[in-house]
């Protein structure tokens, strides 16, 4: 059983490694993990790589702040994904930079938007849909996220960025780190003759690691 202070140790360790690997930069991104009552975020304009345990947010069932500092403004991206998703203990939201440069590429599959270059992309993400861009903000962008997360654990957002939910902080955190690495990829490849996977490939990894 973990306990609450090993939670937001966790989170803030991390923040920490994902910051300090240049994944997310200045106060970009956000961490969330469910608890038995709610939830625990990181807090609004936090800079990940400098996270204090006793200041992250707590949040009621409800999404109310009961505790800490003022949650991230990107919460309502988290809170959309748990509510679709009651098997999800942890979200993971970032500006890493080849996954917003995917973000803004133009004429991609909005339903699926990174081809199946690797096994452990397929294993870890899967099929990853574009949400329409909305303003920062803008709570029709949760909708929007609302709208695939049932069927998706990891969304693109348009221009800004990926959110994905896991079975725990860590499952979430590597495949996010498989997504910012499989972009990179992608973008390697831009121009290249490329062999992705086949949808029989594809269709076996789904089979022998269901999700
Ligand atoms: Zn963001």
């Amino acid at each position: 059983m973990t306990t609450e202070s090993q939670i937001r140790e966790q989170i803030c360790q991390f923040g920490k490694s994902l910051y300090d690997r240049g994944l997310t930069p200045g106060s970009s991104g956000n961490i969330s993990v469910r608890l038995d009552d709610g939830w625990l975020m990181t807090p609004t304009n936090a800079c990940l790589g400098r996270l204090d345990p006793a200041r992250l947010s707590k949040l009621d069932e409800k999404g109310n702040l009961t505790s800490g500092d003022p949650m991230t403004k990107e919460s309502f991206l988290h809170i959309a994904m748990y509510d679709q998703r009651p098997d999800a203990q942890a979200v993971v939201h970032l500006h890493s930079i080849h996954s917003v440069a995917v973000s803004c590429l133009a004429d991609v599959d909005r339903t699926n938007v990174i081809p199946p270059i690797t096994a452990y992309y397929v294993m870890r993400v899967g099929t990853l849909p574009l949400v329409p861009y909305y303003r920062p903000g803008d709570k029709a962008l949760a909708e929007a996220v609302r709208g695939f997360a049932g069927k998706h654990h990891a969304v693109l957002l348009a221009n800004h960025g990926p959110v994905v939910a896991g079975s725990s902080l860590s499952a979430a955190v590597y495949a996010i780190e498989e997504l910012e690495e499989t972009a990179k990829l992608y973008l390697m490849l831009q121009g290249c003759k490329t062999r992705f996977l086949t949808r029989e490939q594809v269709t076996e990894l789904e089979r022998t690691f269901p999700s």
